[in-house]
């Protein structure tokens, strides 16, 4: 299956992409993961991105679309995979259905994950993130390691993202409705769109994804 995974910041997409990766057994992608990787080795793409990172602005298209497309490459991507974060904006999408056209292949869903505006500013406060596997995500409050600040799973350090600041979430959220919710119509003129509710217990949610995508509504 080829997925992209779209919703606001703190809807849980990093979560529920994990877990749907899983079951579905296709790599899952994420952008921000890739260039947080890219600020923590220091390259030249983590410096570039880091500063529209922690202003919560979009990374420029071109090194984005450059960097996304070297990952759909690797021979693990080649049956499927699961896209978060990526296509964030109308162009990049559009440069996606291009690659993909190139190659011959389709998507097969656009999974569009809905959260109120409260709750997603509620949970981005509270995220607390490992730092040696980002998939091991914590809540302050609704989900809190054992041990303050040290993770349940690996003993990681857990850490709060730069760009999780109230006054950044606050640009990000912006963007998100400005420049990311649009391609939710791109996709839905192509009948790809399937809207399941964030809400509620993170099984419960991936049980949701995982019916509407069997469904494909
Ligand atoms: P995320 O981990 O998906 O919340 O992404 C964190 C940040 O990485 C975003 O706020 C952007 O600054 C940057 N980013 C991630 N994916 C993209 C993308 N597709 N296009 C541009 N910037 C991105």
């Amino acid at each position: 299956m080829r997925i992209v995974l779209v919703g606001p910041p703190g809807a849980g997409k990093g979560t529920q992409a994990t877990r749907l990766a899983e079951k579905l057994r296709i790599p899952h992608i994420s952008t921000g993961d890739l260039f947080r990787a890219n600020i923590s080795r220091q390259t030249e793409l983590g410096k570039l991105a880091k500063s529209y990172m922690d202003a919560g602005n979009l990374v420029p298209d071109e090194v984005t679309i450059a960097m996304a497309k070297d990952r759909m490459e690797q021979p693990d991507a080649e049956g499927g995979f699961l896209l978060d974060g990526f296509p964030r904006n109308v162009s990049q999408a559009e440069a996606l259905d291009e690659l993909l056209t190139t190659e011959g292949i389709k998507l097969d869903a656009v999974l569009d994950l809905e959260a109120p505006e409260d709750e997603v500013v509620k949970r981005i406060a509270g995220r607390r993130i490992c730092r040696k596997d980002s998939a091991h995500v914590f809540h302050a409050t609704y989900s809190p390691p054992k041990q303050d600040g040290v993770c349940d799973v690996c003993g990681g350090e857990l850490y709060q993202r730069d760009d999780d600041s109230e006054e950044t979430v606050r640009t990000r959220l912006e963007v998100y409705h400005t420049q990311t919710e649009p391609i939710i119509g791109y996709y839905r003129a192509q009948g790809l769109v399937v809207t399941i509710s964030a809400m509620g217990a993170v099984d419960e949610v991936t049980g949701r994804a995982l019916e509407a995508l069997k469904s494909g509504q």
